[in-house]
């Protein structure tokens, strides 16, 4: 038997210089998550994916699309404009 029942991602994305993983708020595998972005903290629309990284501890944080751009190189598509009003 394995002593940690979750495989954690092995390849770890890297982020960009200049992150600073002090500031990355890690939310406890025992508390309510968040619908704020564990980086700049702002609120994470439902409608949107944030990026979600465990740490071995199995603490997670997540990322709004924002700071997904900005620190891990991730761009969201955004929706296909709708031109109905033509
Ligand atoms: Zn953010």
């Amino acid at each position: 038997m394995s002593d940690d029942p979750i495989e954690p991602h092995r390849h770890m994305l890297a982020p960009r210089p200049g992150f600073n993983w002090q500031m990355v708020n890690w939310g406890g595998p025992n508390e309510p998550a968040s619908d704020d972005c564990s980086y700049c903290g702002d609120e994470i629309p439902e409608d949107c994916v944030p990026l979600i990284l465990w740490n071995k501890d199995g603490w997670c944080a997540r990322f709004c699309d924002h700071c997904m751009a900005t620190w891990w190189g991730i761009k969201t598509l955004p929706p296909e404009p709708d031109d109905d009003g033509l």
